[in-house]
């Protein structure tokens, strides 16, 4: 037995397929982030029954290993760990580890059901797919990111991610009535929101998941946890950063452990299957586009915009749009637009960039309707405003969505076109998804400003203004001895900035090796101490994707950065 290697003992207890060649471990040693870390073995689990079975061997052998604990500090292997891997197109190197990914996207993949408004689906599924599916029954799961053509509905709720409709709708979250999930036990539980009876019921439940329910209930009811919490729960709009405890219950008239898995990046347990609530999309959409030149304008255009309640409030920045027109093409390309026609219709914003220069910020905002009339009238109700309010600012409308589209097309594709066609350099996302009170922007962009200046750094900012969810994407170049320096040096220096202004580090794109070092710098100690607690609770073995949200010191995500290999791509 002892000689016999991780794949090899693995085939013996799952039934789907167990790979460990050397493309594939390749493969998924990268997601979109700026890390590289080379598993042992890839399962393809056929169904939930699969993974249980997994965890179980996982579980076995990592109490075997403990008891050697002494051997394994001399060993080379750093233990058995399970990582659930979906699209990997997260950016926060959330589904990378060294020994074993499951890849959820192989057989666990199906929509179970879909009914009236909601569906069953399973966690593998695309959402691209998803969304077909769902669409012919006039529904939508709105908390679509701009990755949706790329992107899993597992890896969404495992981020908590988010898109260009959270003003309206919210992330995902919002849209989990239930999970399937396997847990440290080895067996499949079904999670969701308990109140009253049915919490009081489950609190006397012997067993794994009644011990489960009552220790996150006693860590959430203990006064003084509860007012850790209360104190450092974030004050923004949206946050995937750390384990969603304000906002599971209070533990005595209800608890929602599906809620505290959510965002929780596989680090708890592995989700086998996903109860979604969906919404009926409006039809119709029209769009007021200001072009900003100035960052200071924002002061008060921001609340002005907000007053209007709109649909999505987006915004790209002057380098994001020269990026786009350099690769017109490949943007017909996404759009399965002519490029002709594409390019005649962004001449008045060349032509405004011939005469006045780039606008340095392109805000994007989109009212949707029953009737094309009902949108449309409040577009222009907001841009006449604008342009009444703002001798600087210039306004323009898109009437319909098939207008709007060219725009959508460079907010949405802009960080895949830098990932792709930047030949030299890479797109380093490290400070790509902070949050701020809206209102704090006027203040907060200058500062932030001021701090990228004093680096020789071209970079991109794109993001949801509405919520002060911004991406910012550096180009890093490889052959810079000191890339890896600036990276850690920015973070701290940005980050602390963000949280001077009470904001968040990580709006959607969570934690993962990027940010899980800066998470008690977000939360404080005593929020941290809960976390681990959490992770304690449900994954006492410590076997779920390790090293994510708790666990990562600075040098070990410095450590993994895949900056040797950048020449190469
Ligand atoms: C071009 C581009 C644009 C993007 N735009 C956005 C955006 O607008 N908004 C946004 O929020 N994000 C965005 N992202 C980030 C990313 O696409 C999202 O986080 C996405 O939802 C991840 O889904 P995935 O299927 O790729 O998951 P993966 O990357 O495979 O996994 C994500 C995390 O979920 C865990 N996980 C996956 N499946 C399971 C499971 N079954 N059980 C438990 N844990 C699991 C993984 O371990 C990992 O930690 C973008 C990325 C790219 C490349």
């Amino acid at each position: 037995m002892g000689e016999m290697s991780l794949a090899e003992e693995l085939k013996r207890v799952v039934r789907g397929e167990v790979d460990d060649t050397p493309a594939t471990l390749d493969k998924n040693s990268r997601d979109a982030s700026l890390f590289r870390v080379v598993p042992e073995v890839v399962v393809r689990p056929l169904d939930a029954a699969d993974i249980a079975a997994v965890v179980t061997f996982a579980s076995a052998k990592k109490t075997e290993e403990a008891k050697h604990e002494e051997g394994r500090a001399h060993g080379s292997k750093s233990g058995i760990s399970i990582t659930a891997r979906a699209a990997g197109t997260d950016m926060s190197g959330g589904p990378l580890n060294s020994s074993i990914i499951l890849d959820m996207t192989a057989h666990l993949n199906k929509l179970v059901e879909l009914g009236v408004q909601d569906a069953v689906v399973e966690p593998g599924m695309y959402f691209r797919d998803f969304d077909k599916e769902t669409k012919k029954k006039n529904l939508e799961l709105p908390s679509y990111t701009a990755s949706r053509e790329l992107n899993t509905v597992g890896g969404m709720v495992a981020n908590n991610s988010g898109g260009e409709k959270n003003l309206k709708y919210g992330k995902t979250a919002r849209y989990v009535e239930g999970l399937e999930v396997v847990l440290a036990d080895g067996e499949v539980h079904t999670l969701r929101n308990l109140a009253g009876d049915a919490l009081t019921q489950k609190l006397m439940e012997k067993g794994f998941e009644g011990d489960l329910y009552r220790s996150v209930a006693a860590l959430v009811a203990t006064p003084a946890h509860a007012a850790v919490i209360e104190a450092n729960k974030p004050h923004v709009e949206k946050n995937s950063s750390g384990y969603a405890l304000w906002d599971i219950g209070d533990g005595v008239t209800s608890l929602n452990l599906a809620r505290l898995m959510v965002g929780a990046q596989g680090t708890l347990g592995i989700i086998t299957n996903i109860h979604f609530k969906l919404v009926h999309p409006k039809p119709y959409s029209s769009m007021a586009v200001i072009f900003v030149s100035n960052l200071s304008q924002l002061g008060e255009l921001v609340p002005e915009v907000l007053r209007y309640k709109p649909d999505s409030f987006e915004s790209y920045d002057d380098h994001t749009f020269s990026i786009a027109m350099k690769y017109l093409p490949e943007l017909a390309g996404q759009m399965k637009a002519g490029m002709i026609s594409l390019g005649i219709s962004f001449l008045p914003e060349l032509w405004m960039a011939l005469t006045g220069g780039i606008p340095k910020l392109v805000l994007l905002v989109e009212f949707r309707g029953d009737t094309q009339e009902e949108a449309l009238a409040q577009a222009q109700k907001l841009a006449a405003e604008v342009a009444h309010n703002k001798s600087h600012v210039s306004v323009r409308i898109a009437e319909t969505e098939l207008q709007s589209r060219k725009y959508w097309a460079v907010r949405r594709e802009s960080f895949n076109l830098l990932r792709k066609k930047i030949r030299g350099k890479r797109t380093a996302p490290f400070i790509d998804d902070f949050v701020v009170p809206p209102l704090v922007l006027p203040e907060f962009l200058p500062k932030l400003e001021a701090i990228l200046a004093n680096y020789d750094l071209v970079y991109t900012v794109a993001g949801h203004v509405g919520d002060g969810n911004f991406h910012i994407i550096p180009l890093v170049d490889p052959a810079r001895p000191d890339t890896a320096r600036i990276i850690d040096e920015l973070s701290h220096k940005v980050y602390d900035l963000v949280i001077a202004y009470h904001g968040s580090i990580s709006g959607e794109h969570n934690d993962g090796l990027i940010r899980t070092p800066y998470v008690e710098k977000m939360f404080g100690p005593a929020m941290l101490a809960l976390f681990m607690e959490v992770k304690q609770i449900f994954d006492p073995l410590n076997i779920f994707n390790p090293g994510k949200k708790v666990g990562t010191t600075f040098s070990d995500a410095l450590a993994k950065l895949d900056l040797p290999a950048l020449t190469t791509k």
